[in-house]
């Protein structure tokens, strides 16, 4: 009965619910409830970090504490379906920052295939197939991948993880996104290294532009 009930409750999940609190939407609005929506920061923000490799990042809300315990559960408790609100979030940034008119093609920060076997799932190719789907963008899905296992990025000091990400990702198809304007989708940014060191590894693949977009920060930017 158990295991019946998770599995209804990843498969089963009605549209007319809140995905964060699962209570009834009052009014219609995209699986966020009104209530859940004011615990939302909404910032919409491009911030300056001074990269090489990337031609801005954006991102979408303040990390605060509601946001920091959802995303907990987006990545580390199987909560896979909450790609829907975040990916709803995101595509609102898309809108009012009018990225569209910057790129024209998506990807997402990929994690070792061994770290998504354990996962289940890549919360940032969830998030990247939920925006091609609403903006209309082709999803570059089988080009950039990360070839080593790496330490987690938030235990480290800025030089560790620059140090820890040399020659982590790789890419592949290059035909595929030669000339393109790429936006690049992450869950989270933390000093804006993970970015940069996949934006390197595009750019020299041929990309012409890589842009950068999360859900939020959790450096004081
Ligand atoms: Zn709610």
């Amino acid at each position: 009965m158990g295991i019946f009930k998770t599995i209804n409750n990843l498969l089963f999940i009605p549209e007319y619910i809140c995905l964060f609190c699962k209570e009834n939407l009052g009014d219609y609005s995209k699986y966020i409830c009104n209530d859940c929506k004011e615990l939302i920061e909404f910032i919409h923000r491009e911030v300056d970090l001074d990269l090489n490799n990337i031609n801005g990042i954006y991102y979408s809300i303040q990390y605060n504490r509601f946001i920091k315990e959802k995303i907990h559960s987006f990545k580390f408790q199987g909560k896979s379906y909450l790609y829907k609100p975040f990916g709803e979030i995101l595509v609102e940034t898309i809108k009012v920052k009018k990225l569209k008119e910057k790129v024209n093609a998506v990807a997402f920060v990929p994690l070792h295939r061994r770290k998504e076997g354990l996962r289940g799932y890549n919360q940032s190719k969830l998030l990247a197939q939920y925006v091609r789907d609403n903006i209309n963008l082709p999803l570059l899905d089988k080009h950039l991948v990360k070839t080593r296992w790496t330490m987690d990025q938030n235990k480290l000091t800025k030089f560790e993880r620059e140090e820890n990400l040399i020659g982590a990702f790789k890419t592949m198809n290059h035909k595929d996104f030669k000339g393109k304007d790429i936006l690049l989708i992450d869950d989270i940014i933390t000093t804006g290294t993970t970015m940069e060191e996949c934006g390197k590894v595009l750019l020299e693949g041929g990309a012409k532009t890589v842009t950068g977009l999360a859900l939020t920060s959790s450096m004081k930017i």
